[in-house]
């Protein structure tokens, strides 16, 4: 599409929405200083986009022909950071304004640029502000803000788009997701956070092009799973990637998982889960990535535990060996670091805990530090199962009780079973539901901590 220099057009200031009241005063600063300096520099990328759809940008990045040691000269609160891609962090104080060189799509033989197997490993040389444009993903993306007369720069047709609420790769689609296939994720992302459309030359490649996502970084594919997940948009996103072909490659146990349940409520799980998450976002609460993954790899987890317990291991060792499997399989394309995915275990494996009532295991489970979320997550799994309805109304009360009312209430030694044998046993096709047929997990000798031991 933009193998000539793209054209320019100059919206000007009268012509669209954009105010200086609504940009951060360190972004400002920014613009000013390295223009005052005789650099040019633009607001680009998220952030103009967001402000010509009157949303309030999440952060905002600099464009400049300035080299990020240049930056560096004009700045004095100013680091630099980055191997794959280098950049200028401006500090203020919370605000970080992150400063970027004009790059080039073209290789100049300096090995500033690196392409492995058509994907992009290093990407550090510097160009026009022409080439920088046509390098971003979409057109969207692509829009440059400049205080010297408040105009929007667009190189790609990108206003246009906004308009149109469309959004466009820059360029040939499937050469660009080849480059780098994370470009698919963020499409999803994009789509689903912006209530955009995706084009249908932009989105026809996706399905056959999603299987490069097992090449990417796994440690790039955790970051982009929570901005995917985390940030108020999730249970749409969620959807879209079902929609195009693209869970499987992202989340391929939960989608072989969710393709055998007829029943639908694996996928009302993770839906339902997504979509709490996505109002404690936009209350300002916080979520956890371990409640989370939690959620997107129940399904997987409920499958194999399924698979195990018929093979006739018991619960315990039942439980902790799908967790295993599980996440060793999930690290493979999301390294979800260790401090995300234990917590995740204890989630897991408290759910078969609740089924059991004696005094000791009542008290011990109320006081494990991760009762919280794991009753959440119970909570989570009675909204789609009715039949586990009764065991989150008991534990809920259970928690409103004080030690002394609640020892009174129970009996040393199992009052439980009740529960577990008689109702939940119809729920045991669920896979949403750990099977209700298995007795409580034998008891192992007392090491307290062997549960930490997770491979990863
Ligand atoms: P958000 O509002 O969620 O931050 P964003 O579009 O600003 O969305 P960033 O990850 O902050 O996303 O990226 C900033 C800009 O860098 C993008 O708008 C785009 O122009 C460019 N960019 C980011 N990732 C890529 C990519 N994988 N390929 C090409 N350009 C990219
Ligand atoms: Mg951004």
């Amino acid at each position: 599409m933009q193998s000539s220099p793209p054209a320019l057009r100059v919206i000007g200031r009268e012509h669209h929405p954009i105010s200086r009241k609504n940009i951060s005063a360190a972004a400002l600063k920014v613009l000013y200083r390295l223009n005052e300096a005789g650099y040019s520099a633009f607001l680009v990328g998220g952030a103009v986009r967001d402000l010509l759809l009157g949303r309030q940008p999440k952060d905002y990045d600099v464009a400049t022909d300035a080299t990020p040691e240049q930056v560096q000269q004009v700045f004095r609160n100013c680091r630099l950071i980055g191997r794959r891609f280098r950049l200028a962090h401006v500090v203020f104080g919370r605000d970080i304004i992150e400063v970027a060189t004009f790059r080039s799509n073209d290789d100049d033989g300096s090995g500033d640029r690196e392409i492995d197997n058509g994907r992009l490993v290093r990407d550090n040389v510097y160009g026009s502000i022409e080439e920088d444009a046509v390098r971003r993903d979409f057109t969207a993306n692509a829009l440059y803000y400049t205080v010297r007369d408040f105009s929007v720069h667009d190189y790609v047709g990108g206003y246009e788009d906004v308009q149109a609420r469309v959004l466009r790769l820059i360029g040939d689609p499937a050469a660009r997701y080849r480059e780098d296939p994370v470009r698919i994720l963020r499409a999803m992302r994009l789509a689903a956070k912006l209530d955009f459309n995706i084009e249908p030359a932009s989105a026809a490649p996706i399905a056959a092009l999603a299987p490069l996502l097992s090449e990417a970084s796994n440690a790039r594919l955790f970051d982009e799973s929570l901005k995917m997940f985390m940030t108020g948009h999730g249970a749409r996103v969620f959807e879209l990637l079902l929609q195009y072909g693209v869970l499987e490659h992202f989340l391929p146990d939960t989608a072989a998982a969710l393709a055998q349940d007829h029943s639908g409520l694996c996928r009302d799980l993770v839906l339902t889960a997504l979509r709490g998450g996505d109002a404690r976002v936009n209350a300002d609460r916080s979520v956890t990535p371990a409640f989370l993954f939690a959620a997107l790899l129940w399904p997987a987890y409920a499958h194999e535990l399924q698979v195990l317990l018929a093979a006739g291991h018991d619960m315990a060792v039942a439980e902790r060996r799908a967790a295993d499997r599980v996440t060793l399989r999930q690290l493979e394309r999301i390294a979800i670091p260790r401090r995300f995915s234990q917590p995740m275990h204890e989630i897991w494996w408290m759910q078969s805990r609740f089924g059991q009532r004696q005094r000791k295991r009542v008290f011990r489970l109320l006081n494990h530090p991760r009762f919280r979320a794991a009753f959440d997550f119970l909570e989570l799994r009675a909204s789609v199962v009715p039949q586990l309805q009764a065991e989150s109304q008991w534990w809920a009360w259970a928690q409103a009780q004080t030690p002394e009312q609640l020892a009174d209430g129970l009996v040393g030694k199992s009052a439980a079973s009740d529960a577990r044998t008689g109702k939940r046993a119809q729920a045991s096709d669920a896979l949403t539901d750990t099977p209700a047929d298995q007795e409580a997990p034998k008891r192992r000798p007392r090491r307290r901590r062997s549960r930490a031991k997770t491979q990863e």
